[in-house]
């Protein structure tokens, strides 16, 4: 396993794989790596001859610099994890070198980019895709690797894949919990032992909304206020959004029926503070 840090060096490897027919799997993170990561890393191995990861903290992404400075990060133990799973090139630049003129972002927008946590983490998404796509172009990748848990961060990701007419095939891979439900996430490290035991909230509350659902529960204010009231009998929660969309169009919807008329389906995604820590976790019905 290398590791690269420069956008040149990365480039050159490149052309050397592109020339001898390699096939590329990419699984872009910022770092801090658990299960779910391995899970994308696994994946991309099966089913591509050379699999690069790249670890970075991208700053234009976040919308609160407290929470870019606390972000846990650990590229020694990274490593290792990488090495163990068989990561080719671990890509690992830092921020002169991905934004050396002070470039902020791309002018780019789809229609996934509104609602959920475009509304509440301004220019959040502006930020990831000005980041991915610098990514795809350093990468030029076959295939890439994004998790449900970010489900509009992959719906986003997959539609400027087709917008920007990048040549690579898109794979979103199932969330991964941890064994009490939890979804993984590296922010999870950043909770006290008394909010990571609670967050199990999150998931319960969404396997209510759930059976509401299969009970014939139609309206979404309903199901809504469910899950709010679930969420605030937790101390230290305080509750960013509970949203149902139409899980392919993130269209909001009042009535479940007017998805199941289309034999379609809903998200049900949520974001909620545990003291500072801001979680996120969804669930498609
Ligand atoms: P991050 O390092 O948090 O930016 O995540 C990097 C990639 O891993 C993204 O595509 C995430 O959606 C994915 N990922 C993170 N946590 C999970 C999880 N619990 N289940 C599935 N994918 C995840």
């Amino acid at each position: 396993m290398q590791i690269i840090r420069t956008i040149q060096e990365m480039q050159n490897i490149i052309s050397q794989l592109k020339h001898s027919g390699q096939k590329i799997g990419f699984v872009p993170t910022m770092g801090y790596l658990h299960k779910a990561h391995l899970f994308l890393i696994k994946k991309s191995r099966e089913e591509n001859n050379v699999t690069i990861l790249s670890i970075y903290v991208n700053p234009t992404q976040f919308n609160n610099p407290e929470d870019l400075e606390k972000y846990p990060r650990n590229f020694e133990k990274d490593e290792k994890l990488a090495k163990k799973e068989d990561v080719d090139f671990i890509f690992y630049p830092n921020n002169k070198e991905m934004y050396p003129d002070g470039m902020k972002y791309i002018d780019y927008t789809n229609s996934f980019m509104q609602g959920l946590c475009a509304s509440t983490r301004q220019g959040h998404f502006e930020g990831v895709v000005t980041i991915v796509s610098k990514l795809f172009n350093i990468i030029q990748p076959t295939k890439t690797y994004f998790g449900q848990k970010d489900y509009q961060q992959s719906l986003i990701i997959k539609q400027m894949i087709k917008d920007l007419d990048y040549n690579i095939e898109f794979v979103m891979c199932p969330l991964i919990r941890e064994p009490d439900g939890v979804a993984m996430s590296s922010r999870n490290a950043m909770l006290t032992k008394e909010q990571r035991n609670n967050a199990i909230v999150l998931f319960k509350s969404l396997l209510s909304a759930r059976e509401l659902i299969q009970n014939n529960e139609t309206n979404t204010k309903t199901i809504k206020e469910n899950i709010k009231n679930i969420i605030n009998n937790i101390e230290e929660t305080k509750i960013d959004y509970i949203e149902l969309r139409n899980a392919d169009t993130l269209e909001e919807i009042d009535q479940i029926n007017e998805i199941n008329k289309n034999n379609g389906k809903v998200v049900i995604a949520l974001a909620v503070f545990f003291g500072n820590v801001r979680l996120i976790d969804n669930i498609i019905v």
